[in-house]
Formats: C-alpha cells, structure tokens, sequence
C-alpha cells in the first residue's frame, strides 16, 4: 500500500531522515518508535507531504506521491493524518468539523456527510456531541472527534502522531480503544507513540528510528523481548 524508499530529509544542512525505507502493507499497523527528535514526526509529515523529501521516493498504491507533479491535496484526501495537540477548528461544531473535509474536498452532499459524520459519532460514542463546539470536550473527546475527521474522508492510510501525548492519563484510555477499533476494521496504519504498552499491542511491526536511521524493525515480540541493536535495547531500557 505504501512504500518508502531512500527517503533523505535535511533541515539546514543536517540531516534528520536519513535513507528511510518501509513498506507497508494493506492492513498493517506500524509503530514508530525512537528518542525524541530522531525524526518519527518528520517520516509521517513527509507520507502527508507536509514536508517534502530531499532525495528518495514515497509510493501510495503504486503512484510515486513525491513526484514534483503529485498533487498534495490529492494526497491528503487518501491519507489522514492527526497530530498530538488536535487542531479541531474551535469556530465549528463537532459536525461541522466532521464534515467540512468530505463537502470541501471530496464534494459529498451536505446530508450524506451528515449522515456519515453521524454514524461514526455513534460507533465511537460520542453521537450526543455532534452540535458542541470543542471547548465544550474533554481532551480525549477533542481527539476522538479528531481521529472520527480524519476517518470521514475514507483515507486508505490513517498516520497518528503521538495522538495521546496530551492527554490526562484517565482519558489515554477512550483514544487508545478507538485505535484498537480501527485496527479490528483493518485500517492501515503508521503511528508514532511513547506509550510502549500500546505500541506492543497494537502493532504488527514496529520500528526503531535512531538520529534518522531506520536502525530496526520487527514484531513488537521480536523488538521488546529480543532487540538486535543494543542502541534499540538501550531506548528500550530509557522508557520501560
Ligand atoms: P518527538 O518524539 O519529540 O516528537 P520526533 O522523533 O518526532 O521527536 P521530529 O519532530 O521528526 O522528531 O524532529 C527530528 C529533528 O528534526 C529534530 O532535530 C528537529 O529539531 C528537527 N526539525 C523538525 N522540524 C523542523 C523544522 N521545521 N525546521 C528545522 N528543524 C526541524
Ligand atoms: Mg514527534
């Protein structure tokens, strides 16, 4: 579904991803791991063209998406992408917020986004938000009503960039079940976490960024019990 290859990115002359490469398949969950600036943030900003690439490829079902002629909002309607401080818009109600996204940029009817945005309010539990403005959410509200925007335009790959990093540790939960729910779907997803509990449950594979280095990759079993590279046993043993 998505591969990455040699991918370089440099911000004034020092490198912070240094010849990444990752394929990911349909339904897979992978999970970033690695010491804070060694460059998780910046591998998901570049998937979302956020950020674009210095040297390297990244294909999305087959189409190079960092190709100079790619069209970025074209990107971004099949990838949905949320970050850890949730940017919902405060001006709009939760389904306006859901909504904007499908009538904007996918030109979905007003009712049928509605009815969507709605359906994925009562799956997630939050169906009696759909009218309150965000200051009127819990932090862990705010987020899952973030996740349920990024998921209304159907994206093929969803990337998470530690989506509970700002959360009180009672509401970690709610975010993290939400998760869990889009990986019973059968989501693909690349997310970026410090709660090494979840990444052990959730991934499939998980992988250990050091200084840009995509130094190793492996299931959570093989990284968390056996890790080959004593720099990865090493962050292990910081955050553990
Ligand atoms: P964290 O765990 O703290 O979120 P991270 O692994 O996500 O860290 P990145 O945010 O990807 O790390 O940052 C990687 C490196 O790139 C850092 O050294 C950071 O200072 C640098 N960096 C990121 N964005 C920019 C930018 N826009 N301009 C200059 N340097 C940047
Ligand atoms: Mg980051």
């Amino acid at each position: 579904l998505l591969t990455i290859e040699g991918v370089w990115k440099n911000y004034h002359g020092h490198s912070v991803l240094r010849g990444i490469d990752l394929l990911v398949e349909p339904h897979e969950v992978v999970c970033l791991i690695g010491a804070s600036g060694s460059g998780k943030s910046t591998l998901l900003r570049c998937v979302n063209l956020l950020e674009t690439v210095d040297d390297g490829a990244i294909h999305l079902d087959g189409v190079e998406i960092t190709d100079v002629g790619a069209d970025p909002d074209d990107v971004r309607k099949r990838v949905g992408m949320v970050f850890q401080s949730f940017n919902l818009f405060p001006h709009m109600t939760v389904l306006e917020n859901i909504t904007l996204a499908p009538r904007k940029v996918h030109k979905v009817g007003r009712a049928r986004a509605e009815e969507q945005a709605r359906e994925l309010l009562s799956r997630f539990g939050l169906a009696d938000k759909a009218g309150a403005y965000p200051d009127r959410l819990s932090g862990g509200q705010q987020q899952r009503v973030a996740i349920i925007r990024a998921l209304a335009t159907q994206p093929r790959l969803m990337l998470l960039d530690e989506v509970t990093s700002a959360l009180d540790p009672a509401l970690v939960a709610e975010v993290l079940g939400i998760i869990r729910e889009l990986k019973e779907g059968g989501m693909t997803m690349i997310l970026t976490t410090h709660e090494m509990g979840f990444c052990r449950e959730i991934a499939d594979t998980v992988c250990f960024l050091d200084e840009g280095v995509l130094l190793e990759r492996g299931t959570p079993e093989q990284i968390f019990t056996d890790p080959g590279e004593p720099r990865t046993r090493e962050f292990l043993r910081t955050v553990i």
